[in-house]
Parts: structure tokens; C-alpha cells; sequence
């Protein structure tokens, strides 16, 4: 479905129809892990979740990536792709700081919530992870995290 423009602020700057077939892959993309998320196949609940996610995940960081890493948009479209929510600018923020370069989502580092006052699993380089479980004798149990499934994160993997 076409974003229907309701007013002049909605139209977007010069540099939009360059992005918005990948931008377009993206809400698609979205539509369906969303309508597979809500169909509540019951055992698969947080697999589609973390669909939802990652998605949400990977249209921030190509955003991020457009405007930091390749600069090949405008600070003004960066703008105003974050307020159209094209993008997560909190997470973006994390992003630009040393050792959150590769963050998953931001639920994996409150530590006030159900991680038990310390930050998730999937934040934990490799490297300690595998010291931590040869120490005790076991192969590394870590698989992808509770909240997003992310796999590992920390920015030395
Ligand atoms: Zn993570
Ligand atoms: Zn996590």
C-alpha cells in the first residue's frame, strides 16, 4: 500500500525516491513477519517477535549506514526519516557510541527490567563466553538471547 501524503510536511526531501525501493522491501518485509507475529502460532510466539526485530533492526541500520558509514543521504532526509520512524534514533544513538557499535535492541541493555540488574547474554564478547564455559568444563550453552534472539552482539565478535 502506497504512504498516502497527508500534508506538505509529509513530502520528503530530495534523495527519498533514491532509497524508497529498499525502504519499500523493508515495510513489506515488516508487514509480513508483523501479520505472522499476530497470527499467534502459539509455540513460534517469540521466534516471530524476533522477526519483528530484527527487521526493525535492519532498516535502522540501513538508515544509519546511508547517512554515517556511506554518507549518500542528506542530513535533512536523515531527519526526517527518523521522525517518520524509518528509522529507531535511539538506537542509532547507541550505535554511535564505543562498544554499542553492534547492538541489537535496547531492551537487551536495561538492566532494570528482567535481566536480573545486568545486561543481556547476547552482550558478552564470544571470546568470554567460551573462557567463562571452558572454566567450567562446557561448551558455550549461549544460543540467542530472550529478548530479540540475537545471537551475540558485543563489538569485538
Ligand atoms: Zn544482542
Ligand atoms: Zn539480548
Amino acid at each position: 500500500m502506497p504512504r498516502i501524503v497527508t500534508s506538505r510536511t509529509k513530502t520528503p526531501p530530495e534523495g527519498f525516491s533514491k532509497i524508497k525501493p529498499t525502504l519499500d522491501e523493508f515495510e513489506a518485509e515488516l508487514k509480513d513477519v508483523q501479520t505472522a507475529a499476530e497470527s499467534k502460532v502459539a509455540a513460534r510466539g517469540s521466534q516471530n517477535l524476533w522477526k519483528v526485530m530484527r527487521v526493525h533492526h535492519e532498516r535502522s541500520r540501513y538508515v544509519y549506514t546511508l547517512y554515517y558509514k556511506r554518507k549518500l543521504i542528506s542530513r535533512e532526509l536523515y531527519h526526517w526519516l527518523l521522525r517518520e520512524r524509518y528509522a529507531d534514533k535511539l538506537l542509532i544513538a547507541k550505535w554511535r557510541k564505543k562498544g554499542y557499535e553492534k547492538l541489537c535492541c535496547l531492551r537487551c541493555i536495561q538492566t532494570n527490567e528482567s535481566n536480573h540488574g545486568t545486561t543481556c547474554i547476547c552482550r558478552v564478547p564470544r571470546a568470554q563466553l567460551e573462557r567463562d564455559a571452558e572454566s567450567r568444563g562446557e561448551e558455550v550453552a549461549f544460543r540467542e538471547c530472550v529478548h530479540c534472539g540475537c545471537h551475540g552482539c558485543a563489538s569485538t565478535d
